[in-house]
């Protein structure tokens, strides 16, 4: 991709089985540093990772490779399908649900989610959701939390791409 990413590869992956990806899930990392989240990524006991993982100054990390299936939404749904994690990408960003976010991490996954809808098209400015959306049971998840300017980031990501589109 066109976006600098610093690769911090997770073992916690397997094969999507064949499902295309359509859609772009919103974590945060429940942690103060990226590093902390990297490193939890890195170990095989934790059975979790995500896709890339954005810090607080807005570096992109990749932990897992688009091609495969990355373990962030656990018991998921989206419009009736279960199990997220086969035709997700899972986003990252390190903070809290509680917390807000940094300007430069908004930018940053705007600027990402663009990157990953203009390679998928798919995946519509719609089809970027929050895993507190697709959790199930209902409830089980508050991430991203409400300080995630959803309204903004659609609204970007769609002028975004109706501009490279045009
Ligand atoms: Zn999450």
């Amino acid at each position: 991709m066109a976006i600098a990413v610093i690769d911090a590869w997770s073992p916690n992956y397997n094969s999507r089985s064949g499902a295309a990806i359509d859609c772009i899930v919103i974590h945060d990392t429940e942690s103060d540093t990226a590093a902390a989240a990297l490193s939890w990524f890195e170990s095989p006991e934790s059975q979790v990772s995500a896709h890339y993982v954005i810090d607080r100054d807005g570096a992109i990390y990749r932990c897992v490779a688009e091609m495969f299936r990355a373990w962030h939404a656990g018991s998921s749904e989206l419009e009736g399908r279960t199990d997220v994690n086969d035709f997700s990408l899972g986003i990252e960003l390190v903070g809290f649900a509680t917390g807000t976010y940094t300007d430069v991490q908004i930018d940053t996954v705007v600027e990402l989610c663009v990157d990953l809808c203009l390679r998928y098209p798919a995946i519509t400015a719609a089809r970027i959701v929050g895993h507190s959306d697709i959790a199930t049971p209902p409830g089980r998840k508050t991430d991203p939390g409400p300080h995630f300017p959803w309204d903004a980031v659609r609204a970007r990501v769609r002028i975004e791409l109706d501009r490279r589109l045009a």
